[in-house]
């Protein structure tokens, strides 16, 4: 199996780009991120449990996430692959990633870092929320995102390095173009 991280910043094209991974290898997608907002959506407990977390764009806790992430995973059958989008974005993630993995034979077999100045983050996250409409997509909500991915998401990138999958991705240039080199960085694998 092909099982894809796609890592990043909040805005730095994690959703767009796992459209086109998921279109040109044909592998399942798991963006937690839209589990939950279908969960809002459905009025479900588990969507107003994640809706005082998003909205003060805080993380939902890791137990809480790590079964979402297992009950998805395990909803694929016959699956060529996995690309994890919006996941891990802590060490605990990761590493009950890595033993759920591991439990079902698997592996993550590649890490790609989106890579994307800040103050380029912060025009592309304020203009999704002018035309979303997404309720953590303003500018105070924002910044507590930015805040997250730097205090808990951030380290990930060493823990990956030492894993030996991890690929650094430039998340400025035009979509087609950074879908090659990300292209070339699954490849390589
Ligand atoms: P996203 O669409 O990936 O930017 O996620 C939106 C929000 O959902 C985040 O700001 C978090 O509040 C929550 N969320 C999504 N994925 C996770 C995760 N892996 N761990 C904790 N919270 C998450």
């Amino acid at each position: 199996m092909l099982n894809v991280i796609i890592f990043g910043a909040p805005g730095s094209g994690k959703g767009t780009q796992s459209e086109r991974i998921v279109a040109k290898y044909g592998i399942n997608h798991i963006s937690t991120g839209d589990v939950l907002r279908a969960e809002i959506k459905n009025g479900t407990e588990l969507g107003k449990t994640a809706k005082g977390y998003i909205d003060q764009g805080q993380l939902i806790p890791d137990t809480l996430m790590i079964d979402i992430l297992a009950s998805v995973f395990d909803s694929f059958k016959d699956s060529k692959g996995v690309i994890f989008d919006g996941f891990p974005r802590t060490i605990a993630q990761a590493e009950a990633l890595k033993e759920m993995l591991a439990t079902r034979g698997q592996a993550v077999s590649v890490m790609l870092d989106l890579d994307v100045a800040e103050d380029e983050l912060m025009a592309r996250l304020i203009k999704r929320g002018l035309e979303s409409g997404r309720a953590d997509d303003n500018e105070e909500t924002i910044k507590k995102r930015l805040f997250v991915y730097h205090s808990q998401t951030s380290p990930l990138i060493d823990w990956y390095k030492k894993e030996g999958v991890y690929q650094h991705i430039t998340g400025l240039g035009t979509m087609d173009g950074i879908f090659a080199d990300i292209c070339k960085a699954i490849e390589k694998e």
